[in-house]
C-alpha cells in the first residue's frame, strides 16, 4: 500500500495557518492590514494576555458585505487581486487572501461588520474553521474582529509561544512600526485595559514619532524631503549627535509597508560618515516611495523583507534624500503626507481596489512634488530637485560648515581647550629629550621614581603618542604600556572581582534612556545585570529607563549609548547563560569607561596606571587579548646602538 496521503482540508488549513499566523502579533499584523486596506482611518486594537486569549481590532473602514462574509474566509478569498497581470501592481498591503481563512482556523473568532452600501451589520462566529452562526448585527459602519484562544486547537503550537508580555510586546512592536508608517490613520493600542498607545492621525509623521518614540526622541530630529528619479524620500532621520549604539531605530517603509532594508540602511550610514561616530548608527523614521512594479514584496512570507528589481535607484535616492537634510540642516519643517493631493505610493494604498490600475512605470516616472504649489516642502525640494550632479558637489563642499557635524567641531573645541589647559599649567607630558621635540616645551623635569614593590624600581619618563605610557624599570627594561588597553583590564577585572559595588558613582542629575520596545523589556526583566556592572538603573515607564548612577571614569555622555546598547544586547541574546552575557556586559562597560588612546590624560593618571600595572603582574593583556605592555631590555637597546657586541 502507498505512503502518501491527500490531507484534508481541515489538516491543510492548518499548516497553511501556521505559515501566516505564528503568534498573535503576526495576526494583528494581518488584521490591521485589512482595516487599512480597507480605507480606515481609525484603528483600535485591543489584547489581553498577549493577544493569546484576546484580540480584538476594530476599524472604521468600508465593512464587508453580507455576501462576502462568509467567502473572505475561504482561503484565497480576497478581493484584492482578480488577474495574474494584478500582482505586479498590487497596492494594498495584504493580497492572498490567507488571513482571515488562517486565522478563523486556529482560534475562536467572531466578525461584526456593516458595510458602507448596507444599513443592517452582520455578525459571524466561526471557531477553529467550523462556521457556528451568522446574524444580523447592529454595529457601526466598519469592521469588529475579535479572535480569542490563539491556537486552542493546535496544542502544539501553543507550546512555542512566549510569555504573554514577550507576546504582548511583539504585538507593541507591529503597532508602533503600523503606526509611524500611517501617519493618517489615527491608532490606540490598548493591552491589559491600559491604553499605551494612541497616535492623533493628523498625516504628520513627527506626530506618530511623537506617540511611538516620545518626546525627546521627536525632538533630536531632522527632517528629509527628497526625490530622485520618481523614488521618493521623506520622514526625519535623527541629529547625528543622537545616532544610537544599534540599528534598531531604523525604520524603513516601502510603499507604507515597514520592511528590513539592508541597501536603506547602507545608504543613510554611507551619508552619515563623519557626521555620526563611528560604532554609533542614525536613527531614522523614513518612507520610500517607488513605483510598485520596482520591488517584489512577495519574497518572504512575513513581507518585512523587500527585494528590489534594482538595489542602485534607491540607495542613490536615500543616499542623496539625508547627505541633503544634514547639509540642510533645517530643524523647523514638518513633514506631511497630504494623502488627498498626493499622487503617488501613499494615497493608492489608502483604498482597497478590486483592480490596481498599473503606475508610471519606472523609468517614465516624473518627479512630481516640484510643480505642486501645496506642497509645504516646495523650497525643500527646490534644493533636493537640483540635477544629482550638483546635490553631490554641495554636499562634499558643504561638510565643513555642516552645522550637524558635531561630532567633529566638538572633537575640535575639546582638543583647543584641552590645549590651553597644559598651555596654562606649563606641565609638560612629554618629559623626553626636548631638544628634539620642541625648543618651546619648558625643561624636563627629573624623572619621578615610584617605589611600589621594593623590587621593581620604575621611573615614569612619559607618553608617545597620546597613547603609550613609557616606563624605565629597574634600570634593565623600558616597558611600554597601552594606556587604553592596561585601564581597560583593570577596571574589567575589579568589575568582576566586586560586582559593580564599590565602583559605582552616584550621578548628579539621572540621565533618562528610551529605548526599543523589545530592549526595554529585556532591559527591565534584568536589572541586576545593570547593578552588577555599577549602574543603577530603574525602570521609568514607557520604554524609558532612568539611571541614577554609572561607573566612575564612564563618560556623562557615554551613559545613554552604553545603557542602549547593553540593553540590546541583552534582549538579542536570550539563551545565552547569565555569566556569558555578565562577562560580555564587563568588557563593553570597562572599554567605554577606560581613559582612550589620543586623549589627553594627566601625568597621575598615566603613573597611577603603570603603578597598578606593576603590582598585578596577571594583567598582561586586555579584555579582547591585545597585549598590554611590551617590554624592551636595555641590553636589546644597547645592542642596537652598537654599545655592546
Ligand atoms: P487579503 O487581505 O489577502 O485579501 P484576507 O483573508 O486578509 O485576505 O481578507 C479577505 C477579504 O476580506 C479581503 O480581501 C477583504 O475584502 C475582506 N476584509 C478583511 N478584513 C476587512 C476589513 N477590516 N474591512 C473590510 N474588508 C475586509
Ligand atoms: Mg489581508
Amino acid at each position: 500500500m502507498g505512503v502518501i496521503n491527500v490531507l484534508d482540508k481541515h489538516v491543510a488549513e492548518l499548516i497553511a495557518a501556521g505559515e501566516v499566523v505564528e503568534r498573535p502579533a503576526s495576526a494583528i499584523k494581518e488584521l490591521i492590514e485589512n482595516s487599512i486596506d480597507a480605507g480606515s482611518d481609525n484603528i483600535t486594537v485591543e489584547i489581553q494576555n498577549g493577544g493569546i486569549t484576546f484580540m480584538r481590532v476594530t476599524d472604521n473602514g468600508c465593512g464587508i458585505m453580507r455576501d462576502d462574509v462568509k467567502l473572505a474566509f475561504l482561503p484565497h478569498a480576497t478581493s484584492k487581486i482578480m488577474l495574474e497581470n494584478d500582482l505586479e501592481s498590487i497596492a494594498t498591503l495584504g493580497f492572498r487572501g490567507e488571513a482571515l481563512a488562517s486565522i478563523s482556523s486556529v482560534s475562536k473568532l467572531q466578525l461584526l461588520t456593516c458595510h458602507k452600501s448596507e444599513n443592517i451589520g452582520t455578525s459571524y462566529e466561526i471557531d477553529g474553521g467550523e462556521e457556528i452562526s451568522l446574524t444580523d448585527a447592529g454595529c457601526p459602519k466598519g469592521t469588529t474582529i475579535i479572535v480569542r484562544d490563539l491556537f486552542y486547537n493546535i496544542p502544539a503550537r501553543m507550546k512555542f509561544l512566549k510569555k504573554d508580555r514577550a507576546e504582548g510586546n511583539a504585538v507593541a512592536n507591529v503597532i508602533d512600526k503600523i503606526a509611524l508608517s500611517h501617519p493618517e490613520i489615527a491608532f490606540t493600542f490598548i493591552r491589559d485595559g491600559k491604553r499605551v498607545l494612541n497616535t492623533s492621525g493628523d498625516n504628520k509623521i513627527k506626530s506618530a514619532i511623537y506617540s511611538v518614540y516620545g518626546r525627546d526622541f521627536a525632538n533630536g530630529l531632522i527632517p528629509v524631503n527628497y526625490e530622485l528619479d520618481g523614488i521618493k524620500v521623506q520622514g526625519y532621520i535623527s541629529l547625528p549627535i543622537n545616532a544610537r549604539p544599534n540599528r534598531g531605530m531604523q525604520n524603513f517603509f516601502i510603499n507604507g509597508r515597514y520592511v528590513k532594508s539592508g541597501t536603506a540602511s547602507a545608504a543613510i550610514e554611507e551619508a552619515c560618515k563623519g557626521s555620526v561616530m563611528v560604532g554609533k548608527f542614525p536613527a531614522c523614521v523614513l518612507h520610500i516611495s517607488v513605483p510598485f512594479e520596482a520591488i517584489d514584496v512577495n519574497v518572504h512570507p512575513s513581507k518585512i523583507q523587500v527585494r528590489f528589481i534594482n538595489e542602485r535607484p534607491i540607495f542613490d535616492a536615500v543616499y542623496h534624500a539625508v547627505k541633503t537634510s544634514l547639509n540642510s540642516g533645517d530643524k523647523r519643517k514638518e513633514i506631511t503626507f497630504d494623502g488627498q493631493k498626493r499622487d503617488d505610493a501613499f494615497s493608492e494604498i489608502r483604498r482597497p481596489k478590486p483592480f490596481v490600475t498599473a503606475p508610471a512605470s519606472f523609468e517614465k516616472s516624473v518627479p512630481a512634488a516640484q510643480s505642486e504649489p501645496i506642497n509645504p516642502f516646495a523650497e525643500l525640494n527646490k534644493i533636493n530637485n537640483k540635477p544629482v550632479n550638483s546635490v553631490l558637489k554641495a554636499s562634499v563642499s558643504d561638510i565643513d560648515s555642516n552645522p550637524f557635524d558635531v561630532y567633529s567641531k566638538e572633537a575640535i573645541k575639546r582638543e583647543e581647550k584641552i590645549e590651553k589647559v597644559i598651555n596654562e599649567n606649563k606641565k609638560p607630558d612629554v618629559p623626553v629629550d626636548t631638544s628634539i621635540v620642541s625648543p618651546e616645551l619648558p625643561e624636563t623635569p627629573e624623572p619621578e621614581p615610584l617605589y611600589k614593590q621594593p623590587s621593581n624600581k620604575l621611573v615614569f619618563v612619559g607618553e608617545a603618542f597620546k597613547t603609550y605610557i613609557i616606563v624605565e624599570k629597574n634600570d634593565k627594561e623600558i616597558v611600554i604600556i597601552d594606556k587604553h588597553a592596561a585601564h581597560e583590564r583593570m577596571i574589567y577585572e575589579r568589575l568582576k572581582k566586586e560586582r559593580g559595588a564599590g565602583f559605582s558613582q552616584v550621578l548628579l542629575h539621572p540621565v533618562t534612556v528610551l529605548l526599543n520596545k523589545n530592549d526595554y523589556e529585556a532591559a527591565i526583566s534584568n536589572l541586576d545585570m545593570f547593578t552588577e556592572c555599577a549602574f543603577d538603573v530603574e525602570d521609568f515607564g514607557s520604554g524609558t529607563l532612568i539611571v541614577r548612577a554609572a561607573p566612575q571614569y564612564l563618560d556623562i555622555d557615554d551613559i545613554e549609548s552604553s545603557v542602549i546598547e547593553m540593553a540590546g544586547y541583552i534582549a538579542q541574546n536570550k539563551t545565552d547563560i547569565r555569566s556569558e552575557k555578565m562577562d560580555w556586559i564587563y568588557h563593553n562597560v570597562a572599554c567605554r569607561s577606560a581613559i582612550k588612546g589620543g586623549n589627553i590624560s594627566t601625568r597621575e593618571e598615566l603613573i597611577d596606571i603603570a603603578n597598578k600595572l606593576d603590582e598585578d603582574p596577571t594583567l598582561r593583556y586586555c579584555p579582547h587579548g591585545r597585549p598590554v605592555c611590551v617590554v624592551m631590555s636595555r641590553y636589546e637597546l644597547e645592542k642596537q646602538f652598537g654599545r655592546i657586541q
